[in-house]
């Protein structure tokens, strides 16, 4: 297919009008309406100043705050929104901002595609993991029940703009989990990206510049790739769920307590340890996968009585994922070089859960 949208990388929310413009342009400027959505943390750092500098340029500038968090990923912050928008007389020709992570962005790119049958929304990712990977790529949605993801819409933004800057107010362990779907991003599709994050890892975690830049937009690059030959996920797009199968088991059954990239990080070893047994990568690759997880601070084993490989493997089974009653599973021939199986045994996978639950 081809791209529509801008994805701009910058260090600051200086160029933010500018970017906009095109997006708003053949509207009647004076009467848009903007209502940026965000959660009451990125409200408390950096909702300010990007309202400031949007209302500098357009006359009508709303912002709707929810409380932070993946249960408030759900319906009911959905209905908030929709009556907020209501209440303020949103129009289709107006306009949502999703400032903040991959909550925030889900959620008002959801809004987005249902409120008066759609109306354009722009991402303004704040968190490593929405900047690399969730801003990008169109897909919106909400948890409902005990369901991750279960009810959504494929939906693109007009504008993705990232400020790199905003990463540093970022608590360490939302970093971590960031880095996670970066890896991820290398292991898939590009080794050369992975050999990088391997050999800049103080750099990067020392959030220099260049390092930075470099760790983003690679990224970026590849989940772009991977989404246009792909939008709805009807084949290549289904590589970016490495990790995600067993990661995903993990994260329900850990009730959300675990964060998504730590649970992304241990689904990658196990699909990576499956891989390794099923004569694809060799045992030093399993070992560099586990090592360079590890040195951005995430889990590669979890100790939990909570959690036993039959539960693990009974919630990877019935993901959504799934055709036929055989698991999708992504594995890998080499670093950088991943493809979708679906002769993954029960008992192969079994094998890789219980590689990672000590
Ligand atoms: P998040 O949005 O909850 O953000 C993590 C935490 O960081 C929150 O507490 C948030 O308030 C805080 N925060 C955000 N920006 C900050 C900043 N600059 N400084 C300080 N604190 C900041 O979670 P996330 O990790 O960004 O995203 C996870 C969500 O993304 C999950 O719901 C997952 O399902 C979804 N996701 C979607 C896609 C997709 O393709 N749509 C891909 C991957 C993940
Ligand atoms: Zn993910």
């Amino acid at each position: 297919g081809e791209w529509i949208y801008d994805i701009v990388l910058e260090s600051s929310y200086g160029q933010l009008l500018d970017a906009l413009a095109p997006v708003l342009k053949g509207r009647n400027e004076k009467n848009v309406k903007i209502c940026i959505v965000t959660d009451s943390n990125v409200a408390k750092i950096h909702k300010n100043e990007v309202e400031e500098i949007l209302k500098s340029g357009y006359s009508t500038v709303k912002t709707f705050v929810f409380e932070s968090g993946e249960a408030n990923k759900n319906l009911n912050t959905i209905e908030k929104l929709y009556e907020y928008l209501i209440i303020n007389h949103f129009e289709r020709n107006d306009l949502l901002i999703a400032l903040g992570g991959g909550v925030v962005g889900d959620m008002t790119g959801f809004v987005a595609a249902t409120y008066l049958r759609g109306i354009d929304f722009v991402q303004i990712p704040t968190t490593l993991l929405a900047q690399v990977d969730s801003s990008i790529g169109g897909k919106t949605g909400v948890d409902f029940a005990q369901y991750k993801n279960m009810v959504g819409a494929f939906n693109q933004p007009k504008l993705v703009y990232m400020n790199l800057d905003v990463l540093k107010t970022l608590p360490k362990e939302q970093f971590a989990s960031g880095m996670a779907e970066a890896l991820k991003s290398g292991l898939i599709r590009d080794q050369e990206y992975f050999i990088y994050l391997c050999d800049e890892i103080k750099a990067i975690q020392s959030l220099e510049q260049e390092a930075i830049l470099r760790t983003v937009s690679g990224s970026c690059k590849i989940k772009r790739e991977v989404v246009q030959n792909d939008p709805k996920e009807k084949g290549e797009r289904a590589l970016l769920n490495f990790g995600h199968t067993i990661g995903h088991a993990i994260e329900k059954l850990s009730d959300f307590t675990l964060y998504h990239g730590e649970c992304v990080a241990l689904g990658m070893v196990a699909a990576a340890y499956i891989s390794f047994k099923s004569g694809n990568i060799s045992k030093e690759d399993l070992e560099k996968i586990e090592h360079i997880i590890s040195a951005y601070n995430l889990p590669i084993r979890l100790k939990t009585a909570k959690m036993s490989a039959d539960d693990v493997l009974a919630a990877t089974k019935s993901d959504k994922k799934m055709e036929d009653g055989r698991v999708k599973f992504v594995l890998l021939h080499a670093i950088g070089d991943a493809y979708i199986s679906r002769e993954v045994s029960d008992e192969m996978l079994s094998d890789g859960i219980r590689y990672v639950l000590q």
